[in-house]
């Protein structure tokens, strides 16, 4: 027996039939069995250790024939006596205890006056036989099996196997009986396949996971389960049997137990008791090599097709230099990712294959690689096939394999083209970044925390152009020292706030390395680690100096201007669009009489008439942020002053949607010039009045006349006698008349001669042009000038004073006059006329006064509104009435210009509608 067969035999509880304790030795043979016959083949006596085992026969008073011990099919071999028998070898099979069979082999002699039958136990023999004929069995189910696994297509396999889990269980009666391999993590153990018996209860069914049971089982040999007697190691493995007997064949290759048989339902030492644990091994492996095998060779194949696209993708793949030779071998990716027709080349053409800047810094590196094994890290770009193409990046890895004998170079190619272009563009970004900072006026820094200090640990390249400084020179003590004394206690609160908050904002004075101070706003952020704590701060300097001292200029020149203001003769204020005044100068206080403290809150408009007011706040609204200024002469009636005038210029200020948000005004006291102006006026009128004498005289002389008329008939009939009432009413009411048209002129003049009044006043000019007439015109029809006079009656408003627009009416209608008799001295046949007219639109009226005296010298057209111009003779002409004209028409907004007509002179007022007309 082998020593394998003796550890089956023991597996498979068979000792009791090869090996057994010898019996004790009576007077008998050391070994087998002798028996005692007589001559016609009773059994005498017998003795051998195998005389225990027989079956016993029940003591007899004859002694029992020798076929009663044996086996029916043994009997034949006995036929008839001892001495037949005789030279003859005789195999027999004897009954024993507990149903078993004995075979004994042995021969008859002659012994006495009897025989002696000796037997020798010949089981084993027996046993040998049926072990060769199912091991030549399992040989060739074995082969058939490998045959098949190996020949099947790759789809076909797991049928395959099923259908050779069905031969083997079929042929050993196997209920269940199924292949476990490794699952794919190869951490665990899963039926491949599966085979049940249509009787047998499911146990297992395909690709069912049974997780690491089986790596308790003993890998190197068959593993018997016993449902009673299950050892505590397997239990587990039990479950896996369903508590039912099991036998588990492992299959071992160089990685392990790689696969197990597994036969549900199945006690092997009955089933199956000459199948040796070497059949059971080759008919696992008959079924596990191959398939493994196979899968394997599968799974190598998708590897190695997934290799291929993942190289192909990546614009990667493998070189490789086998032994010393000059020869490189490239994958069939890389290859074609070189654009090269051959996988295999020499190593000269390979570098070919690289840019001329850098294949000799490549050529080097291969070098150390071969001869002194450094591995190879380059980043390497290709020859370029054109010079505009933008460079192919590889990235060139690689190392030496194998031992001294098989040694090889090994590695990879990666198209790093991406990465390359994107590292260039943010290596140009950085160096923008960098250049940014370096060229701005600003420091970034790094101060990295120690035991409650900021020590500087990091300043951007810009310290040096900003302040002339670099690192060493700003360490924390350095940097104290650098610092403006005055400072020195703000920048130590912004270190505590740091640390404190987490983020300030501080500005102070730093000394560059020429002794300038700068003043930089500090900017920090303090950055903590997981834990709290604070790591380091970053922050920014920015040089605001420029802009410090800007501010600090801007506050000087405030103060200037404040003390400008303030000390200005002029009435400087600011007010805001509802007339209340935000801010006023000393000179506006002391016309207001309070002080500048009292003036903001104060309504400006308090000092005007409701009129006033009303024009004021109406030329407020003109005011746009294009046309933001406005100046105009305001009057006001200030507290113990009888008027005063002030030229009053604002300037609106707007905000972002044009809205006038305040108003900033200057003002200048007119009062005085305004009434040295209303004296001239003054004065220009009674000088008119003084022209107007002769026409005057004639305008009261004629109502005088006309009475002197009457009383002289009047007279004349009382003295006659003839005293009508009647002739008489007639006579006393023309007087009543003439006496009336002589008041109206008489006080007209006075109206005329007073004082203009204070304030404009609406008037219709046509009133003004009746007033001129009412005083001018007996006088001049008296002078042979014929007035013109056309409807002027259409209702129109104007502002301004009525005496005044008179005034100039005269004015222009005494200066016609002149001209016109001065023409008639010379030409006694001259009819001279002056017409008077006017006309209106929308927004304006014109008054014409028009004569044919021959016209104004064109060379003095331009002259003749200026003051004292005067072509009259000295002591005739004053050379105001023009100027003080104009003056009037202006200050009412109108204008008063000249032209020549075709016979004369022709003048035209023009003055605005009023707008509440
Ligand atoms: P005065 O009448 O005292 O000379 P004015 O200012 O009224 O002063 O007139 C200035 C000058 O304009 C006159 O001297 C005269 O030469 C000229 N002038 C004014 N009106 C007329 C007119 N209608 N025709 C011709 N000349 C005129």
């Amino acid at each position: 027996m082998t020593a394998g067969d003796k550890l089956f035999g023991r597996l498979l509880k068979r000792s009791a039939v090869v090996a057994h304790e010898p019996l004790e030795p009576l007077v008998s043979p050391m070994l087998g069995l002798h028996i005692h016959l007589d001559d016609d083949g009773a059994v005498l006596q017998m003795a051998g250790p195998l005389r225990h085992v027989l079956e016993q026969q029940k003591p007899h008073a004859q002694p029992l024939p020798l076929s009663d011990y044996l086996l029916a099919h043994s009997c034949l071999a006995i036929e008839g006596q001892p001495s037949d028998w005789q030279g003859q070898l005789l195999d027999l099979d004897f009954a024993c205890l507990g149903d078993q069979v004995l075979h004994l082999r042995g021969w008859a002699q002659r012994w006495g006056n009897g025989w002696l039958l000796q037997l020798m136990d010949i089981a084993d023999l027996l046993i040998e036989r049926q072990q060769a004929r199912h091991h030549d069995a399992c040989q060739v189910i074995a082969g058939q099996i490998s045959e098949q696994l190996r020949s099947c297509g790759p789809l076909r396999l797991p049928a395959i196997v099923s259908e050779q889990l069905q031969v083997i269980a079929q042929r050993w009666h196997i209920p269940c009986l199924a292949l476990a391999l490794l699952d794919e993590q190869e951490q665990g153990w899963q039926i491949y396949r599966q085979f049940q018996a249509h009787d047998a209860p499911t146990l297992w069914h395909d690709g069912q996971r049974l997780g690491t049971p089986l790596d308790s089982l003993n890998g190197t040999a068959p593993q018997r389960l016993d449902a009673h007697h299950g050892l505590n190691e397997h239990s587990r493995v039990q479950i896996i049997f369903g508590n039912a007997d099991g036998f588990a064949v492992p299959y071992s290759d160089d990685r392990g137990v790689v696969a197990w048989l597994l036969c549900g339902f199945y006690d092997v030492d009955h089933a199956a008791p000459y199948l040796t644990v070497r059949d059971w091994m080759w008919l696992a492996s008959s079924l596990a090599a191959p398939l493994l095998g196979r899968l394997r060779e599968q799974q190598h194949h998708r590897q190695h097709e997934r290799l291929e696209s993942l190289q192909t993708l990546l614009g990667t793949g493998w070189w490789e230099i086998p032994g010393v030779g000059d020869a490189v071998q490239l994958a069939p990716s890389l290859a074609a990712a070189l654009q090269l027709q051959a996988t295999r080349l020499t190593q000269e053409e390979w570098l070919t294959q690289i840019h001329p800047a850098d294949r000799e810094e490549m050529r080097s590196c291969l070098h150390a690689l071969q001869q002194r094994g450094e591995p190879l890290t380059l980043s390497v770009r290709l020859h370029p096939a054109d010079n505009e193409q933008a460079p192919t990046w590889f990235r060139v890895q690689g190392q030496v394999t194998g031992n001294a004998e098989h040694r090889r170079l090994v590695g990879f190619m990666l198209d790093i083209s991406d990465i390359k272009n994107q590292q260039q563009l943010a290596a140009a970004a950085h160096a923008r970044l960098d250049n940014l900072i370096a060229s701005s006026p600003a420091v970034i820094y790094v101060q990295h925390y120690a035991e409650g200090a900021l020590q500087p640990a990091f300043f951007s390249a810009s310290l040096q152009p900003l302040l002339g400084l670099r690192l060493e020179d700003c360490s924390a003590a350095a940097l104290i020292e650098r610092l403006h004394p005055e400072d020195r206690e703000v920048y130590f609160q912004r270190t505590r706030q740091l640390l404190r908050e987490g983020s300030v904002r501080a500005r102070y004075r730093l000394r560059d390395s020429r002794g300038d101070y700068h003043w930089l706003l500090d900017e920090a952020k303090l950055l903590r680690n997981d834990l709290g704590l604070p790591v380091e701060a970053v922050g920014l300097w920015l040089d605001v100096t420029d802009a410090t001292l800007a501010a600090e200029r801007i506050k000087q020149s405030e103060e200037r201007y404040r003390i400008l203001v303030e000390d200005s003769p002029a009435m400087i204020c600011r007010y805001r669009p509802d007339l209340t005044l935000t801010f006023g100068n000393r000179p506006l206080a002391n016309y207001l009489e309070c002080t500048p403290e009292q003036l903001p809150g104060i309504d400006l408009g308090t000092w005007m008439s409701d009129e006033q007011r009303a024009a004021f706040v109406q030329r407020l609204t003109l005011l746009t942020p294009d046309n933001p200024v406005s100046t105009a002469e305001i009057s006001l009636q200030l507290p113990g002053r009888e008027h005063a005038w002030w030229v009053w210029s604002d300037r609106g200020v707007f905000d972002e949607r044009g809205q006038l948000i305040e108003v900033q005004a200057v003002g200048r006291d007119n009062t005085e010039v305004r009434r040295s102006q209303q004296q001239l006026t003054q004065s220009a009128k009674m000088a008119t009045l003084g022209e107007m004498a002769t026409g005057l005289a004639h305008e009261i002389n004629q109502p005088l006349n006309v009475m002197r008329m009457a009383i002289v008939n009047v007279l004349k009939r009382l003295s006659n006698g003839d005293v009508q009432v009647d002739y008489l009413t007639d006579k006393l009411n023309r007087i009543d008349a003439q006496v009336q048209r002589a008041a109206k002129v008489v006080d007209h003049m006075r109206v005329f001669g007073r004082r203009s009044e204070i304030e404009q006043q609406l008037f219709n000019p046509a009133s003004a042009i009746e007033g001129t007439l009412s005083l001018l015109a007996e006088g001049m029809r008296g002078k042979g000038v014929d007035l013109r006079i056309s409807d002027t009656g259409f209702q129109v408003q104007v502002r301004g004073y009525v005496d005044q627009l008179e005034q100039v009416l005269i004015n222009l209608m005494v200066n016609a006059r002149d001209a016109l008799l001065s023409k008639r001295e010379k030409d006694s046949s001259f009819k001279p006329w002056i017409s008077i007219y006017a006309e209106r639109d929308d927004l304006k009226v014109r008054l014409w006064v028009e004569d044919n005296g021959g016209g104004i010298d064109p060379r003095l057209l331009e002259r003749i509104f200026e003051p004292f111009f005067t072509t009259k003779p000295i002591g005739v002409g004053t050379g105001l009435g023009l100027s003080v004209s104009y003056g009037i028409i202006d200050n009412m907004g109108g204008l008063l210009s000249v032209r020549n007509s075709v016979e004369g002179a022709r003048f035209c007022i023009e003055l605005p509608i009023a707008a509440d007309d």
